[in-house]
């Protein structure tokens, strides 16, 4: 459990352990009263500084530039989880691919043998690796790259569940074979423990998102990867859904803009983000009717 709270933040003199569902642990310290330190991003700043100014404020956490803490540089944001009393929490990674074009045409420059990402391949699946690559023992980043992608509901879905801690102190983060449909609601009803009110708030909530995701210049102008929604309730009956993590956020070419629905071709950079969405909403919303 220690590993999912790297440290204890207070707000208005309350004292709670923070709580990070993926990515390093040492990325993460407290800040000041109800503000979270993220180990510095440039392409995250500029992201947040942007989405300040767009109709998408209201559904990401407020950004306050960038400290030093001793020699190291960090983004300043707003603790979403300061309002809570002992909250339950989830991360959605969003998107029907979760690398940039980008690092596939890197990863495809100087597509060495990796060994290190055939152990990780054959120990998931025995079976995914070709004779040819079995021979050699290795297989090179951009074919692992995309394997790993059709093993969650990230290829299936748009949307993945990275990781879950509920108030009764159960903690997941291994959900990275959870693919089929049925599992995936298993999953998202357990979150809530089946309340239908709970549900209703998270749809709502879902809702004024993708529409304020349709109105935004931001959205419309960025490939926007690797980003999660983070779901968080409590036992007041309190339910959020924020945007977070803008690491790979990136600005298209002048004039292009994505649908963020449309399938993925390399070169269109389709991201599925509202495609995702839209099938979470879908899967909710089915939920909540009981
Ligand atoms: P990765 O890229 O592996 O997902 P990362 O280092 O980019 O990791 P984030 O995804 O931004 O980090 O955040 C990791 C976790 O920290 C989230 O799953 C969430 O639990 C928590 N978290 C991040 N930002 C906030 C925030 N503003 N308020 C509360 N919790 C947050
Ligand atoms: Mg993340
Ligand atoms: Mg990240």
């Amino acid at each position: 459990v220690l590993k999912y709270s790297p440290f204890v933040v207070s707000f208005h003199k309350h004292y709670y352990p923070w709580v990070q569902l993926s990515g390093h642990a040492g990325n993460f310290q407290a800040g000041e009263d109800g503000r979270i330190l993220k180990r510095f991003c440039q392409c995250e700043q500029r992201s947040l500084e942007q989405l300040m100014e767009d109709p998408l404020r209201p559904f990401v956490p407020a950004y306050y530039g960038m400290v030093h803490r001793d020699g190291q540089a960090f983004n300043q944001m707003e603790d979403l989880l300061a309002d809570f009393e002992g909250p339950s929490i989830m991360d959605c990674k969003m998107g029907s691919r979760t690398y940039l074009e980008e690092e596939l045409v890197k990863a495809r420059e100087r597509p060495r043998p990796r060994k290190d990402m055939y152990e990780k391949m054959v120990a998931v699946d025995p079976g995914a690796p070709t004779p040819e690559e079995h021979a050699q023992g290795a297989v090179t980043k951009p074919r692992y790259m995309q394997w790993r992608e059709t093993l969650s509901s990230t290829s299936t879905l748009g949307f993945r569940i990275e990781g879950i801690k509920k108030a009764d102190g159960t903690c997941n983060t291994n959900f990275k074979k959870t693919q089929a449909l049925e599992q995936v609601t298993k999953v998202l009803e357990d979150f809530v423990d089946g309340d239908l009110g709970l549900l209703r708030k998270y749809v709502a909530r879902l809702e004024d998102l993708r529409e304020a995701l349709e109105n935004s210049p931001f959205f419309k102008t960025h490939e926007v990867v690797g980003s999660s929604l983070l779901f968080v309730h409590d036992h007041t009956g309190l339910a959020k859904v924020w945007m977070i993590d803008f690491g790979k956020t990136v600005a298209l070419p002048d004039h292009q803009m994505l649908s963020h629905r449309l399938p993925w071709a390399e070169g269109n950079r389709e991201d599925g983000y509202l495609w995702g969405l839209d099938n979470l909403i879908r899967l909710l919303q089915g939920l909540a009717q009981g």
